[in-house]
């Protein structure tokens, strides 16, 4: 007999649960791309897009994952032997820098491991070393969703206006937006990357770049571009899906659509608060099976520097695979693996897990799944604290 017999719940950081409405608005007949409803339907969806960033510039869409949307900044940002300093907290931050690098663009990295945000100090005495401003952008993840660490951009861009640099300044809000407070032009980001599959609750699928006037004039001419990775046309998708660019993304862009119509219902404000309840919920839990219980620990021990839309943990080898797996199994909750703490074949990677509450999640979502991790820690006598669900419960009734 196993108890995950039911609606299963996905919490793993990306893809995240799909809503129905986003569902049924995909699921449909082929359209018509030259005429009619979906070429019409852009202009509204790029202003909309823009308003999540919290941008009045551009955006450009691609067919792609994060990945690709990564290089796809890469590739307007940078020619061949331009420098890059990336701030790196976690595996994302190694990731875009690793794109970035295999380019050819000199990339250097700045690493404040995996338990920490960056240091704006260590960034300005990088800045400091750099006279000729020869570095021509700072690329940082918001939050990076392997630590789930969440770094603060404003402050990076105040580092940046400090030391008179002109560096670009690039973010990647993959893990982000639509969960967390984001505003791209107040806080002097120049370029921000996005995608579709988690807080803006569509399937993988779509990457989204956001640049500022100041970035398009700065990186004309930029050799590593690409016909299809080239933001010029790609910022101009009502035109550009018909005649530059080969298909639309249909089903996507329907599914995206809903989304955006639902996000502006909950409105963004409403939307932070409750990625902030709920995370805290998560963190609660996680502090009192921890107490008394130093195995057990969040990753990121400052609150300030946590992420609202997901949530690493350590439990201990082998206790967090061995719990991932009781959830899954016996009670239909998913969690997602530790990321880039361990290497798989190390026993330590069996240490680590992950809690997404990214997108669209409510509370009987979160408190079930906290709710399980307990039972599974209660069901496989791994040492822990109790008081989690009563934490977690006294979280939801007070916010
Ligand atoms: C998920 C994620 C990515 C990678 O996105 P893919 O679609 O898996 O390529 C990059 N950066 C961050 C911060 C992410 O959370």
């Amino acid at each position: 007999m196993s108890l995950a017999h039911g609606r299963p719940y996905l919490a793993i950081p990306g893809p995240s649960t799909m809503p129905d409405r986003v569902l049924r608005a995909m699921h449909r007949a082929a359209p018509n791309i030259y005429a009619g409803e979906l070429p019409g339907m852009m202009p509204r969806l790029t202003a909309d897009l823009k308003a999540v960033a919290g941008t009045r510039h551009n955006v450009a869409i691609y067919i792609a994952n994060g990945h690709g949307t990564w290089e796809a900044a890469n590739c307007n940002l940078f020619s061949r032997g331009d420098r890059a300093l990336v701030l790196v907290t976690g595996r994302f931050g190694e990731g875009w820098a690793d794109s970035a690098r295999r380019l050819g663009v000199a990339v250097e990295t700045l690493d404040f491991g995996k338990r920490s945000p960056v240091d704006c100090a260590r960034l300005a005495e990088a800045l400091e070393a750099d006279p000729d401003h020869r570095i021509k952008a700072v690329m940082v993840t918001h939050i990076d969703t392997a630590s789930s660490v969440r770094n603060d951009i404003a402050a990076v861009r105040a580092t940046l206006d400090a030391a008179g640099h002109p560096a670009l300044l690039a973010v990647d809000t993959i893990a982000s937006l639509g969960c967390e407070e984001y505003h791209m032009d107040a806080w002097g980001v120049d370029v921000t990357v996005g995608a579709s599959q988690k807080g803006l609750m569509t399937p993988p699928g779509l990457g989204f770049l956001w640049f500022s006037e100041k970035a398009r004039a700065a990186c004309e001419g930029a050799d590593l571009r690409t016909p299809y990775w080239d933001w010029t046309e790609r910022a101009a998708p009502e035109e550009f899906y018909q005649y530059f660019g080969g298909t639309a993304p249909t089903h996507h862009l329907y599914g995206l659509r809903e989304a955006l119509d639902m996000i502006a219902e909950e409105g963004l404000q409403a939307i932070w608060a409750r990625h902030d309840t709920l995370a805290r919920a998560v963190w609660a839990a996680f502090e009192a099976w921890g107490r008394d219980v130093p195995d057990i620990a969040l990753n990121i021990a400052d609150p300030a520097h946590r992420g609202r839309s997901v949530t690493a943990a350590r439990l201990g080898a082998p206790h967090a695979t061995a719990l991932r797996d009781w959830t899954e199994t016996e009670a239909g909750v998913t969690l997602g693996i530790g990321l880039g703490m361990a290497a798989p074949g190390d026993p330590a990677y069996h240490g680590f897990l992950r809690v997404a509450h990214m997108g669209h999640v409510n509370a009987h979502m979160t408190l079930g799944a906290i709710a399980v991790m307990e039972a599974g820690l209660r069901a496989l006598q791994i040492p822990h604290s109790p008081g989690g669900i009563e934490a977690a419960t006294a979280v939801i009734a007070g916010r």
